[in-house]
């Protein structure tokens, strides 16, 4: 364990909290960044734009930019200004008592790797996938989980939407601007979508649906080619002769480490408010973790901005006691 405890330790390192370590950063608290470990999933170092290709609304790059890209240079301004970050990915975190207790490699080692005045999760969330074998391998060919990061990739395509909420038919209409048809296939019979998103796309001529069926497997190993689908009513399996198919069956917060521990609600996000407070003085929360309404790199950014404020005044404050 170091001796040292940091000002600040943020956890997490897609937009929301590059942006808080660039803040704390440039107010002279010196923040530790945890960015987490590579994966295959937004569980990892920068985030869902790590999976993304051209972001072409984050302003400030008019001709847009790569979400790789964009999330070097995050790191880079971060660093520039002595945030340290580190490739590793917590573990367990102990908030019942200050300084708190962060934990990477060995959950029961008795003292924690770090220790922090303050703390701000920026753990993001990812995207809910089918469970299928195949999406390991396909993910980024052919696969995708963004229609308006890779619908350009589909122009002339038929393809495949799986999901009843208001992401799957928006996915499915930004989708006709490029695919020539476009199946969304349900578990059920009736969208959960709003009522205008769901008139827009039945009156949209390239959406077909497709109710009451779940995918059971993708097919190619390369690429897609093709997908089977299921009659949940009957069992009965068939094939679709699709070369793309857009998962947008909801997303999931990257909450674990803090169940029991910060306030929640039943879907996971973390409860923040005022500002960027969660219910554990000194912790604060921003971006996708806390999010489930805009979801996008720039109200990230905007949000990790507010929570590195918030823990600056939150730790100047307890100085002056
Ligand atoms: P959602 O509302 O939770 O919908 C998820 C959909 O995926 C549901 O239709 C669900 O089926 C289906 N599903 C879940 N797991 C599945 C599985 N394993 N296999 C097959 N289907 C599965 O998620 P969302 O559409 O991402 O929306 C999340 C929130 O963001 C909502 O509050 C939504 O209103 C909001 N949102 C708003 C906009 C907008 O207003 N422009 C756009 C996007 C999202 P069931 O219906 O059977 O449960």
């Amino acid at each position: 364990m170091s001796d040292d405890v940091k000002n600040v330790i943020i956890i997490g390192s897609g937009p929301a909290g590059l942006t808080a370590a660039i803040y704390t950063a440039r107010a002279n608290l010196a923040p530790l960044v945890i960015e987490g470990e590579p994966s295959s999933t937004s569980d990892q170092p920068g985030g869902q734009l790590m999976l993304t290709t051209d972001v072409e609304n984050f302003p400030g790059f008019p001709m847009g930019i790569m979400g790789p890209e964009l999330m070097m240079n995050f790191r880079e301004q971060a660093t520039r200004f002595g945030a340290d970050i580190r490739t590793e990915k917590v573990t367990k975190v102990d908030f019942s008592a200050r300084p708190f207790g962060v934990w990477v490699g060995d959950p029961d080692a008795p003292e924690p790797t770090y220790r922090g005045h303050s703390v701000i999760v920026s753990t993001g969330a990812q995207s809910l996938m089918l469970g299928l074998e195949a999406e390991g391998r396909l993910l980024g060919h052919g696969l995708s989980t963004c229609a308006t990061c890779d619908g350009f990739f589909f122009r002339e395509h038929n393809i495949a939407v799986v999901g009843g909420g208001d992401s799957a038919v928006e996915e499915a209409s930004f989708l006709t601007k490029f695919a020539d048809k476009v199946t969304l296939i349900h578990r059920r019979d009736s969208l959960r979508a709003s009522k205008i998103m769901q008139d827009r796309a039945r009156a949209n001529p390239k959406i077909e649906f497709l109710w009451n069926h779940t995918v059971t497997d993708i097919l190619g190993e390369t690429k897609v080619e093709g997908i089977e689908v299921e009659n949940v009513l009957t069992g009965e399996k068939s094939n679709l002769d699709v070369t793309g198919i857009f998962v947008a069956i909801g997303h999931r917060p990257n909450t674990d480490l803090f169940k029991g521990l910060l306030d929640m609600e039943d879907s996971g996000y973390l409860i923040t408010g005022p500002g960027s407070a969660t219910n554990v003085e000194g912790v604060f929360a921003c971006g996708d973790v806390q999010d489930h309404v805009y979801r996008q790199a720039i109200t990230a950014a905007g949000s990790g901005c507010m929570a590195a404020i918030d823990a600056e005044r939150w730790l100047e404050a307890q100085e002056a006691h």
